[in-house]
């Protein structure tokens, strides 16, 4: 039995579906149930329908219908993005650059090649979970065929610069044989800020529509016209030939009319989550003492909180919230169930006591004022309260 959440701030693990788009799919699964595939009238308004999505997709990043493929969600975009340009040039150079604070799905991807022959550099980041543009340029080898940079961190919320990299890449490119090719994890980014992929500079960037209001299990990668990405997935010839699988079409509606309302409501959604994020930091960090705000203060995804207290373990805060109706997180929630410290917050010299301590809050589209003020009400209690039974805080007020 699914259970209710009073007052859910973990949208950056995942968001609630909105109810237009649960009607859409509900018409796929009811009443237009076909296989796209097929040659009747329904198939191929299916198929029209995906096209449309592909488009509204591509119109949030700057990009062509035909240059969006869909997936099965951001794990296996990044996936097909990594392995396959790393397969595909393998002859040219097995270096691949990323960041410390990448995703799993980037890390553990960049870790399974490291173990079949490629060689990664895993660029280190500033207190604020931020890459130098300096250290990227400095890394790049003659054997460098691929570059993997997160747009937006799903922990601190930080943004990466991207652009800049772009740039970087493209001078750097100009008198290479042996282009570098661009990726960027756009998963907590998309539906969120701005995206134009000409303006970064990317040839590939992956999505997921269960961070913008849309369903799990869909996503999709932009491939850049030329760029020469093989398949991942291998069977019949969706996706133009380079996705196999027949198409989750439901999920695919879905996900393109996410994206068309997160585009339309963006500048204005971006502004009240901006606020009411501001809002709550300052008051927490003036009534809580020995608190601190992890990540960049301004340099950050409008929705993203991730605060550190002292003394604190993170998993505590978390049941107690959760028994006052509260769904949070105290890190990746893919990395939830382990007591590791956040690789995140490591990676940007917080140490692990603190790292520990660390509570990520994340808003979206249905959080209001009201949600944030019963927080503020039960959150400094409950540190109080944590902090009574630990002997770290008696010392550390001594
Ligand atoms: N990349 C980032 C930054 C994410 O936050 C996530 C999900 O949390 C993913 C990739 C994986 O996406 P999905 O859950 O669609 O596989």
């Amino acid at each position: 039995m699914a259970q209710k959440i009073s007052i859910y701030l973990d949208n950056a693990a995942s968001t609630p579906m909105r109810p237009e788009i649960v009607d859409v799919m509900t018409q796929y699964f009811n009443e237009n149930y076909v296989n796209p595939s097929s040659v009747y009238g329904a198939a191929v308004a299916a198929k029209v329908a995906m096209e449309a999505a592909a488009a509204d997709i591509g119109a949030t990043i700057n990009a062509a219908a035909n240059e969006i493929y869909f997936t099965g969600g951001g794990t296996e975009s990044i996936n097909w993005a990594i392995k396959s340009a790393a397969l595909t040039v393998k002859n040219k150079g097995r270096h691949i650059i990323t960041s410390t604070v990448e995703h799993h799905a980037v890390l553990h991807t960049c870790e399974y090649l490291e173990k079949n022959g490629y060689d990664v550099t895993f660029l280190p980041v500033d207190k604020f979970g931020i890459i130098s543009t300096e250290d990227f340029a400095a890394a790049v080898r003659p054997d460098t065929i691929l570059a993997t940079i997160m747009l937006a961190n799903n922990e601190v919320g930080t943004l990466q610069p991207v652009a800049e990299i772009g740039a970087i890449l493209k001078t750097i490119n100009q008198t290479r044989k042996n282009k570098i090719l661009f990726h960027t994890d756009a998963v907590q980014a998309m539906g969120h800020i701005d995206i134009d992929v000409d303006a970064l500079g990317v040839d590939m960037l992956s999505m997921s529509a269960h961070k913008l209001n849309g369903p799990k299990g869909v996503g999709a990668l932009y491939i850049r016209r030329g760029v020469a990405l093989p398949a991942f997935l291998h069977g019949g010839g969706h996706e133009r030939g380079r996705r196999a699988g027949t198409e989750n079409v439901a999920g695919i509606v879905a996900f393109g009319l996410a994206a068309r309302l997160a585009k339309e409501e963006m500048a204005a959604e971006a502004k009240r989550l901006s606020a009411l994020r501001d809002g709550f930091i300052k008051k927490i960090l003036k009534e809580v003492s020995h608190s601190y705000l992890n990540g960049h203060p301004t340099q950050r995804l409008p929705g993203n909180i991730n605060l550190a207290f002292d003394c604190i373990e993170g998993e505590g805060m978390l049941l107690l919230l959760d028994a006052k109706g509260i769904a949070a997180s105290s890190g990746s929630a893919c990395t939830s169930g382990s007591l590791d410290p956040s690789h995140v917050l490591l990676a940007m010299g917080i140490p692990h006591e603190k790292a520990h301590g660390s509570l990520r809050i994340t808003l979206g589209r249905y959080t209001t004022q009201a949600d944030l003020d019963a927080l503020s009400e039960v959150l400094p209690p409950i540190v109080q309260r944590l902090r009574s039974m630990s002997p770290l805080w008696d010392d550390l007020i001594k």
